[in-house]
């Protein structure tokens, strides 16, 4: 599956905030940001302010880059939340948050989206029992995670666990409990801008 590959600091230069795209250096003093904050090119230095159009891009832009999501997937979760019937931002949100990638790295498997990525392409996880290894598999409430091994995966130390999932310590695993809405999301991200840009 095609996928961006470039410097992955970069990207959160770019956006000017942390997208935690590689786990612990994320949270260390090693972060770009922190040693590097402007903007990667030639003109990084003068951030411009941007027009509406042009901040509701790159809310865009910070989404995809956060989920590492191409802008065709992408699309196309925008335009089927704008097709439901439920609140278009609520249904966006279940599809970015909804995906397995996001929600092993959401349960504590991975320490990173990609991490989470990686471990699934090698059926290190399961899903109800059986193994999957499609990252951008959609879950349900109800699905149980539940790693293959806990011997090849790192585990996330010193996270919550958001609202909408379950932990079972017995039996080492948790559950969808519930769809993420605009109250749960964690991410600063504005999502209404993102729905604005495709309504165009
Ligand atoms: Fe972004 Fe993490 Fe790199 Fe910091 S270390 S710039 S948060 S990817």
């Amino acid at each position: 599956m095609a996928r961006n590959i470039g410097p992955k600091c970069r990207l959160c230069r770019r956006e000017g905030t942390k997208l935690y795209l590689k786990g612990s250096r994320c949270e260390s003093e090693k972060c770009a940001l922190n040693r590097k904050a402007q903007a990667p090119g030639q003109h990084g230095t003068s951030r411009r302010s941007l027009s509406e159009y042009g901040k509701q891009m790159r809310e865009k832009q910070k989404a995809k880059r956060i989920y590492g999501i191409l802008e065709k997937q992408f699309k196309k979760y925008v335009n089927d939340s704008l097709r439901s019937k439920g609140v278009t931002g609520d249904s966006l949100i279940q599809k970015l948050e909804g995906r397995l990638d996001n929600l092993v790295f959401r349960s504590g498997f991975a320490m990173s989206r990609s991490q989470s990525r990686q471990y699934i392409r090698r059926g290190l996880f399961m899903i109800n029992g059986k193994v999957i290894k499609i990252p951008s598999q959609q879950l349900k409430i109800g699905d149980i995670i539940k790693p293959v091994s806990f011997e090849k995966i790192a585990l996330k130390e010193g996270f919550v666990l958001p609202e909408y999932l379950e932990a079972n310590i017995k039996e080492k695993c948790v559950r969808l409990a519930k769809m993420p809405t605009s109250q749960d999301y964690q991410e600063k991200v504005d999502i209404q801008s993102i729905i604005e840009f495709y309504s165009r």
